[in-house]
């Protein structure tokens, strides 16, 4: 029987009505809708989408948003400088280094003068440690937007043998530490490990985030398996994932498509941190708590 599809754009307009919601409730309670500030160095054209695309989306929602450029030439102290103003402004909630940055710029070591608070990518070694740690903190949009799909989907995860294809900082890392969260027994595999398919069969969950097209076959997913495919391959033929979709959905019982699964999460996941981090300051600040 072909495996449920999961929808990604259903789950992320629901998630995104949510938001808009909680930033109209802080706006009314807090005299100032939250705020999300971009930072781009140079003129990238993807970059610029992206950026794009932000402000578009915290429009929607209700979430002030500033669109901070600076040219390609632009020094670390520079941008350090403007993230630092922007640490100490109330009206910036949170606020996005645009990665990548030119050459002589260390994105890294930018995104990490970010104040903790504020960093609606969860991509600091602070918020990094707060979440290996447990503790409260903003995560990372993508893994947990994945998270959200397999709480609507129904999936156990409890107990359950969840398989992560990839090991990156920006996904697989998080993702394994919020499944382990969630009491799930989790794998990970990267460019290294041995008999990668046999390894993928165990997987009660398998998440696959490694940009390599339509890597995973049908005979590497368990029967009844639930498959979550993160890979954005561009190719002549359009937008595919990590996951062979046609024939694994023969397979699974439940499986995300590219595009139209896991990516809307992304961005309904930044609107989602830029609220709670707009009621973090605010909780700090010694407002009343909602
Ligand atoms: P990345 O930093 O390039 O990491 C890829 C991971 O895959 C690495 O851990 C790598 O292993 C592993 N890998 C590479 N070849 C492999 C192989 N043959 N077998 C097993 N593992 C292999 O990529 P990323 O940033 O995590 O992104 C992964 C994919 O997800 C990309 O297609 C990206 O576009 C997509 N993505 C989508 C969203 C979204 O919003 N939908 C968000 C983020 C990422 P090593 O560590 O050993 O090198």
């Amino acid at each position: 029987m072909p495996a449920t599809i999961i929808d990604g754009r259903a789950v992320a307009a629901r998630l995104r009505e949510q938001v808009k919601d909680d930033a109209a409730a802080f706006a009314q309670q807090h005299g100032r809708p939250p705020g999300l500030a971009t930072i781009m160095v140079g003129d990238d054209p993807a970059s610029a989408v992206y950026v794009a695309g932000k402000h578009k989306a915290s429009g929607e929602a209700g979430i002030a948003s500033f669109d901070h450029r600076l040219p390609a030439d632009a020094t670390h102290d520079d941008v350090a400088a403007l993230i630092e103003r922007l640490n100490a402004d109330p009206a910036c909630s949170g606020m996005i280094v645009q990665l990548p940055v030119p050459g002589h710029l260390d994105g890294v070591a930018l995104t990490n003068l970010v104040h903790p608070d504020k960093d609606v990518d969860g991509l600091t070694v602070a918020s990094a440690g707060r979440l290996a740690l447990g503790l409260p903190g903003l995560r990372p949009c993508t893994p947990s937007g994945v998270m959200d799909l397999l709480a609507d989907a129904g999936t156990e995860l409890e107990g359950a043998e969840v398989v992560v294809i990839g090991r990156s900082n920006l996904f697989g890392k998080p993702m394994a530490q919020m499944l382990l969260a969630a009491n799930a027994t989790v794998t990970v595999c990267h460019s290294r490990t041995k008999d990668l398919p046999e390894v993928c069969r165990r997987a009660d969950v398998l998440i696959a985030a490694v940009g390599r097209p339509e890597m995973v076959r049908a005979d590497w997913v368990r029967p009844g398996a639930t498959v979550i495919d993160v890979g954005v391959n561009r190719l002549e033929r359009g937008l595919v994932g990590d996951v062979a979709f046609d024939e694994v959905a023969e397979v699974a019982a439940a499986i995300t498509p590219v595009p139209g699964g896991v990516g809307p999460m992304t961005i309904a996941g930044l609107l989602r941190n830029t609220v709670q981090a707009a009621r973090m300051q605010a909780e700090a600040e010694g407002a009343p708590a909602r």
